[in-house]
């Protein structure tokens, strides 16, 4: 990475941090998750490689604090992402239906030295203020026939490109044409959940039958929507209907349906294959169809109020998807890292790049980066700081007035023609000529 930027050159933090995260991380990574059990001495030797490239990303003086690194580029010590990794392997080992992991409780280790993958996948959920619950086995049977369904509404018009008013014409024009009120029934679902990751409702509408149900306590609106198309179908099936369309407004969860991606297969999915199945069996048909949401079709705003009222009824505490496990681990990671980010910066000089918004905007050119990220924590290779590391004899400017820092090169007499337009910008050129200055007079 040293080959693509140097201080005063080279690409945007944005890029080097892309080629960080994409190319470089996953290489050091690779099969890490057993080093979970190594010593701490190996564990370093991993955030020593990530580390270098923090500098090479920041351009930072050798001297800079790690976590000052790490508040600027917003990554987690590669430690955490290890520990998280091996909490999520144990997850899925849990749900393989193996007996040994499935049943697996950890023996009593009498020493430290003793402790096996899974007591310390244990404590690093812990760390990580992980509550994983009980894990949901992966479905064994997965082999169902495709369903029909569509994505598409009359007239070919995208959620993306069309406006609010185009979208609802449409949407109704394709209930209505595609599905004449006097051959289909209609049928609404719709899910919910507080702020996407908690609590969630399914609610299903139409003229014979309404129902309103909590769906768990860390059901995601995905979650709602898959169940709420559980419910439906299900109930389809238990009243035997014969031709039936079920308008839903997630195309995730329709997907999830047709597709039965491993990564989010679930009992819930399976389920509701079944019914479907069970549905033509009998000879009915049950049909699928996309319709976008919050658009004011009738039936979907119904739907969506029984969703509401689903989540606030008491929540059960299902077993957990890898699917649900995977995104709590997500979360856990990203609190962790802003709460020891916190911590770590309390206090200090760069204390404002630890904060939501206050990190120096990441596309800037190279340059202005590097200069700002430099002079904001103090290690910055003028000859204050130079002096301080014990480098230089003397932490005087070479205009002899005063300490040579941060502040002073704003205001050094023998940088009085530097300038620029932006405030910011003013800065970075004055860094930068105090620096070439200090070349010129033999230091630095
Ligand atoms: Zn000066």
């Amino acid at each position: 990475m040293n080959r693509v930027a140097g201080a005063t050159w080279g690409a945007s933090q944005d890029l080097l941090k892309m080629t960080y995260t994409t190319y470089v991380r996953p290489a050091i990574m690779y099969g890490c998750e057993t080093t979970v059990t190594a010593s701490a001495t190996a564990r370093e030797k991993l955030e020593w490689a990530q580390n270098v490239a923090l500098r090479s990303i920041t351009g930072a003086a050798k001297s800079t604090p790690i976590e000052a690194m790490r508040a600027q580029t917003g990554i987690e010590p590669i430690n955490v992402r290890v520990d998280a990794a091996a909490v999520m392997l144990s997850e899925k080992l849990k749900r393989t239906g193996v007996p040994y992991w499935k049943n697996y409780t950890p023996p009593q280790a009498r020493l430290v030295s003793q402790l096996n993958f899974s007591s310390i996948v244990g404590n690093k959920a812990q760390e990580l203020n992980l509550d994983l619950g009980i894990p949901e086995p992966f479905p064994q049977d997965s082999n169902y026939p495709p369903f029909s369904y569509d994505l598409d509404l009359i007239g070919d018009i995208s959620k993306s490109s069309a406006l609010p008013a185009e979208l609802r014409a449409a949407a109704i024009q394709t209930v209505q044409e595609r599905y004449p009120p006097s051959e289909w029934l209609h049928v609404y679902t719709d899910g919910s959940s507080d702020g996407a990751v908690k609590n969630g409702g399914a609610g299903i509408y139409s003229a014979i039958f309404e129902i309103s149900e909590p769906v768990g306590l860390r059901a995601s609106n995905f979650d709602g929507e898959i169940v709420a198309v559980q419910l439906a179908v299900r109930e389809v099936e238990r009243r035997r209907l014969e031709r039936v369309v079920i308008f839903v407004d997630s195309q995730a969860a329709i997907l999830a349906l047709g597709t039965l991606r491993p990564s989010v297969r679930s009992q819930v999915i399976c389920d509701t294959l079944r019914s479907l199945q069970l549905v033509r069996e009998y000879g009915g048909v049950c049909h699928l169809q996309w319709i976008p949401s919050h658009c004011g079709v009738r039936g979907n705003e119904k739907a969506d109020r029984l969703a509401k009222e689903g989540a606030r009824k008491a929540q059960p505490n299902p077993p957990r998807t890898l699917h649900t496990v995977r995104r709590e681990i997500a979360a856990a990671v990203k609190c962790y890292n802003k709460n020891t980010m916190e911590e770590a910066s309390a206090g200090k000089d760069w204390e404002i790049l630890a904060t939501e918004e206050g990190h120096i905007p990441a596309f800037l050119p190279r340059q202005k980066l590097v200069a700002l990220f430099r002079m904001i924590t103090g290690h910055d290779y003028l000859q204050k700081h130079l002096y301080r590391i014990g480098v230089v004899d003397s932490p005087m400017c070479p205009c002899s007035l005063e300490e040579m820092d941060a502040r002073h090169i704003m205001e050094c007499p023998a940088l009085e023609e530097i300038g620029g337009i932006e405030p910011g910008e003013v800065a970075c050129e004055k860094y930068w000529a105090a620096r070439r200055l200090m070349n010129e007079m033999g230091v630095g």
